[in-house]
């Protein structure tokens, strides 16, 4: 039986990158998880199925779009129907944009504030009244780096990281006395699709070629010069969940190779 044998999860933006991690860690310590996201119909299920056999746990899939509040509310109810209980949120649904301010498209402003910022609202007002009646509850949201230092070209990624730490700090505040915590893990850069993704508008943005942007952009922002794991990540998470961490909430925990130190 593991750490979190009868908790149950809800993972947003979990059919790739740190999110499949999260939900994979998980259900290795005995979760069963709700997983949430976009990518080929086979490839979610063999993931979903794969969970359930590797781990013993039932995973559901969630095709809510983080956009639209409606389905962010279906897939917190999903969870407590399928499971009883949503215990463990994790906001961890993002995409980037890199532009140049005076072009960024307007739709992409709109689009990342509501993947990356009001979805966790949304999922959060959703979950408190659930964990407040069971009497416990962890909540994490994946914020960034972003959420403590800028980068040129991304200003609504860094408004959207910025605007989650401030979303952690409040909920924190307000569900303290109900033992539910709630903090933000702040990756530095982890190798993910939303990485590789922003490389040709970062070439194009600073006119660089791909081994520098890889290189004297990526890794150089990490005194380790070294990508964080998707792993590493899952593994804070893990942590946060625990009873060690009933005392740890409305922090912004750093995981970045020391990014943020400089
Ligand atoms: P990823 O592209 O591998 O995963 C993003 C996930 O979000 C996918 O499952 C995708 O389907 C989902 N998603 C995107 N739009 C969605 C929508 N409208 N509705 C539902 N799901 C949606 O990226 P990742 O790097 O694993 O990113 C996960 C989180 O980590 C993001 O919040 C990102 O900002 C954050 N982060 C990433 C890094 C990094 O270097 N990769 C660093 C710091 C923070």
């Amino acid at each position: 039986m593991g750490s979190l044998s009868g908790k149950n999860a809800v993972v947003t933006g979990s059919t790739s990158g740190i999110g499949l991690a999260y939900a994979r860690a998980f259900a290795a310590a005995g979760a069963n998880v709700v997983i949430n996201g976009f990518g080929s119909p086979e490839d979610i299920e063999k993931e979903r199925a794969k969970i359930e056999s590797d781990f013993g746990v039932k995973a559901v899939y969630s095709p809510a779009d983080m956009t639209k509040p409606a389905e962010i509310a279906g897939m917190v109810a999903l969870g407590e129907k399928s499971f009883g209980s949503v215990d463990i949120l994790v906001n961890n649904a993002g995409i980037q944009f890199v532009s140049p301010i005076e072009e960024f498209p307007l739709e992409k402003w709109d689009q990342i504030i509501a993947i990356n910022l009001s979805s966790a609202f949304h999922a959060i007002r959703a979950a408190v009244p659930g964990m407040k009646k069971k009497g416990w509850g962890r909540i994490i949201n994946t914020a960034s780096a972003h959420s403590l230092v800028a980068s040129p070209f991304k200003s609504a990624y860094v408004s959207a990281k910025h605007g989650i730490a401030g979303l952690t700090k409040t909920v924190a505040l307000e569900v303290a006395t109900s033992k539910i915590t709630c903090n933000c893990i702040s990756p530095g850069y982890v190798w993910t699709p939303l990485v590789e993704k922003q490389i040709p508008d970062t070439m194009k943005a600073r006119n660089l070629t791909r081994d520098q942007v890889i290189n004297d952009v990526l890794l150089d922002a990490q005194p380790t010069k070294e990508f964080v794991t998707s792993e590493q990540v899952a593994a804070l998470a893990l942590f946060l969940c625990g009873d060690d961490a009933a005392q740890i909430t409305g922090t912004n925990l750093s995981i970045d190779g020391g990014w943020t130190a400089e």
